[in-house]
Parts: C-alpha cells; structure tokens; sequence
C-alpha cells in the first residue's frame, strides 16, 4: 500500500487548510487563498497538481543543487535505509556514513578544516555556533569574551539562537528577540544605501563597521563576527570586492572568530566549493546545511576549524550539545551521493566557467528592462530590483507591494523567482541547461512586462 493515498488537488487543499500550520506564511491570508499543491519534479522542474510545468528558479529554498530526480541520491538513502536507517552518535558510538561524509568534507573545504559537527538543518548549524564559540572562549580563559556580531538583515535560521545572529527586525519583534550577546552592524548592500560612495568605498566603509562596534563593544569581550559570503534571504546582497578582504584583516586584528554561515552559499553555489573560497576568507567556522544533500533529505553541520576544534579536543571536557539526528545515516549518505555526483559531473567548474557566465550575461540583459534598477548575479545567484523610475532609482511605495505583483506573475507563467520586498531573487539548480537559462530569462521579461502593465497608474 502506498503511504499517501491519491487525492485530487481540492481535496489536499482543503485538508491543507484543515489541519496545517504552514511556516512563515500569514495563516489567515493563506486560508482565503489555499495553497499551490506541488506533486512531483525532475530535473529543474516541478509540477503542480494540475499537472504545471514550473522552471524552480530558486532550488526549493536555495537547496536543490543537483537538481530532482536524480537516482544516486535516492538510491543512497534506500540502501542506507535497509542497512541502518538509525543510530546515534551519542556515548562514543559512530557509523560509517557519518565518519565518511566527515572526512570528504575536509576534502573539499580550506585545510584548517579537519572536523565537522553535524546538525539537522542551518538553524540548528547556528545555535551549535553560538554554544560553540562561547565554549571556545570559555576553554580559552577569556570567558567574557561573549559577543557575537552580525548584520541587519542577514539571515542565519528560525529557531531562537539562528533568528537572533539573523537581522530580520520582524522576525525579533514577534519573539522578544535578540536573545543577549548579539550585536548588528550594517549590511553591505550598496543598491540599498544613497549610492553616495563608490562600491569599492561604500564596501570598505561597512566593513570597517565592525572595527567600530568592536571598539565600543571592547576588544577583549568580543568572540566573533558572522556573515553570509553573500545575503540570501536578505535579497541576494553581493558585497563589493573590497568587503570581505577588510572583514578578515578586521577579525585577525583584534583576534576574533570569522564565521562564514554557507547554508546557501556552499556546495558550488558561487562556482566553488564555498562562499569564503570565492571571496578569500580563512574562516573559523563554516556552518552548512542546504546544498549538503541538495534538500532530498535534511542535514547541516559546521565545519571546525583547527583553531576551535584544538582546544576543544586538547582541553578536553563535556561540550553538552547535540541533537538526536547529529549525522543521521540516511542524511549523511545522501549527502555522500551529492557531493560525488558533483564532483563526477564537476558542477562547481561548470558554474564557474560555463553556466554560472552564461546566466549571469542574459540576467544582466533585464537590466535593459523599464521596470529594472540594477541586476546582479554571482555565480547561480542573482537579483534585480524594481524601479518606480529608472532614472532616479527610486522605488515603489511598499504598499503597491510590485514585488509580489510580479512574482505571482512570474509563477502564472511558469516560473519561481522570490520577491524580498521589490527585489526579485534567483538561485536555479546547478544543472540548470542553457536552454533553461534562456526560458527562465525570457519568461521573467515577458513578466516584467505584465508586471509593469499591472502597476501602470
Ligand atoms: C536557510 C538558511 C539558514 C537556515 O537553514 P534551515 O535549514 O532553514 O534551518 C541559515 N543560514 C542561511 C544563510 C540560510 O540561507
């Protein structure tokens, strides 16, 4: 007997509307609208219950690296299922696919890279950071050593530790959040600022934020700073060339941690291994989730670098955190599948060099678009911003809402992209073919035309 029974899309609606609690959805908005029913996918497709073919511009949640379907990753879990579908890593107990997927992952990261840390998703990956870090200080004798600092907008993970290093003000405002410790500093999103610097100064001067912060906070209380190579959730935020550079001289400066949070930007999203080989950073922490396992099944971790992983193994004692799921077998070897199909099929040269170019010249070609401020895109990861006028750059009043105008209209026809606020985001799977790239391009033009026509006064 199958495990779920046939249903016609009315009926998953319904019961949907019933019985399910959905997350980061308004509840009450979503009950006078129901829900899209998505039944199966292949490739860089999916398909809803009325049979839509829709190109996934954004991975799933920026996680589909390898695209759907493909059968070295199912196959994986299965036989994981039949051999072990469970055990721990509690109590001086290991299995094989964690132990392997641990050594392959310090294969393919920086050499301070020795150990991992599994978790279950990125937000759990960020709450061991920050039990983590603070343990570090801890055995380091500097135990006041204590805050972490982050930036506005940036966006590590929903549970109680990941929502407060993240910079969503609403996601604080609902729960009384940032819990103590946390510091944030501005992002480095030049579209976003007056645009009165230069990129290059305007990137400089948001690192040196951090120096400024770490001054007032006091040097000897600061533990470390965490970033995403390039916001995600935030709007695709591609810091200017000159950021991330300053940010590392910063932390080596005042002996901080760099914390590189690789949910997104890990596993060949930016045309290498992870965000900070692109941007030249020697991080302390890696944190990663997403494109682990290309989301078939769930798993995070944190990559340890020797720094924190030597005193924590030569100074010894509990470190009293763990999750039930810390490198579940299945996860893990699914994750082991990924990463070889990767490799074999060199999907991270092929962002680089070959796709990732490819896309990124015709994204910029939106550019040319009335309705269109700027583009950008980095590797398999872009945006562009809508304009009220194309001249001044200003935007539309929030009220319009045109970024969700235009992407309902973008999934009428056929395509995700995701709208933060009027900046409309891109991640598509990495096997994405040119002829994808063409459709998702011209799909989303003809849909910047609807769109314009939808806000025209
Ligand atoms: C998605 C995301 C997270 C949270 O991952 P979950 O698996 O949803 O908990 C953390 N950091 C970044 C950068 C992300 O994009």
């Amino acid at each position: 007997m199958a495990a779920i029974e046939k249903r016609s899309r009315q009926d998953w609606q319904e019961l949907d509307k019933d019985h399910h609690l959905h997350p980061f959805t308004d509840h009450k908005a979503l009950h006078e609208k129901r829900s899209r029913i998505i039944t199966r996918a292949e490739g860089s497709y999916i398909f809803d219950a009325d049979g839509n073919r829709i190109l996934d511009g954004m991975s799933g949640l920026w996680c589909v690296n390898v695209g759907y379907g493909q059968q070295s990753l199912i196959d994986a879990a299965t036989r994981q299922l039949q051999e072990l579908p469970y055990y721990n890593n509690f109590f001086q107990c290991a299995h094989p696919p964690s132990i392997e997927l641990a050594s392959i992952l310090q294969e393919i990261s920086q050499p301070q890279f020795n150990r991992v840390f599994f978790a279950g998703s990125g937000s759990e990956s960020n709450d061991t950071v920050v039990r983590m870090v603070r343990t570090y200080w801890d055995l380091m004798g500097q135990p006041q050593r204590h805050t972490i600092i982050s930036r506005k907008n940036a966006y590590h993970g929903s549970t109680v530790a990941a929502a407060s290093l993240g910079g969503m003000k609403p996601m604080h405002r609902q729960s009384g959040l940032p819990i103590p410790g946390i510091e944030h500093i501005d992002q480095p999103y030049w579209f976003g600022s007056d645009r009165s610097l230069s990129p290059d100064e305007f990137g400089l001067a948001t690192a040196r934020a951090l120096e400024e912060k770490i001054r007032e906070i006091g040097t000897d209380k600061v533990a470390a700073f965490i970033g995403e190579p390039v916001q995600g959730a935030g709007g695709v935020i591609i810091p200017p060339d000159t950021y991330w550079p300053e940010i590392q001289r910063i932390c080596d400066e005042y002996g901080i941690l760099l914390i590189s949070d690789e949910v997104i930007t890990g596993f060949g999203r930016l045309g290498e291994w992870f965000g900070a080989d692109h941007f030249g950073t020697r991080p302390d922490l890696m944190p990663f989730a997403k494109g682990v396992t290309s989301g078939y099944l769930p798993l995070g971790g944190v990559l340890v670098g020797d720094r924190v992983a030597d005193v924590m193994i030569e100074k010894g004692g509990e470190f009293f955190h763990g999750y039930t799921y810390s490198g579940h077998p299945a996860a893990c070897a699914v994750a082991i599948a990924n990463i070889r199909l990767i490799q074999e099929e060199g999907l991270v040269g092929r962002v680089k060099n070959d796709i990732g170019p490819y896309l990124q010249e015709r994204w910029h070609k939106l550019g040319e678009h009335p309705l269109v401020g700027d583009t950008r895109m980095i590797g398999l990861m872009g945006a562009l911003e809508l304009v009220a006028d194309k001249e001044t750059l200003e935007r539309f009043p929030e009220k319009r809402g045109a970024g969700t105008i235009c992407r309902d209209m973008f999934l009428e026809n056929g395509l995700v992209l995701r709208a933060v606020g009027d900046t409309m985001v891109c991640a598509p799977p990495l096997v994405l073919k040119p002829e994808e790239a063409d459709e998702l391009v011209d799909t989303a033009w003809k849909c910047l035309d609807l769109t314009a026509e939808a806000l025209a006064p």
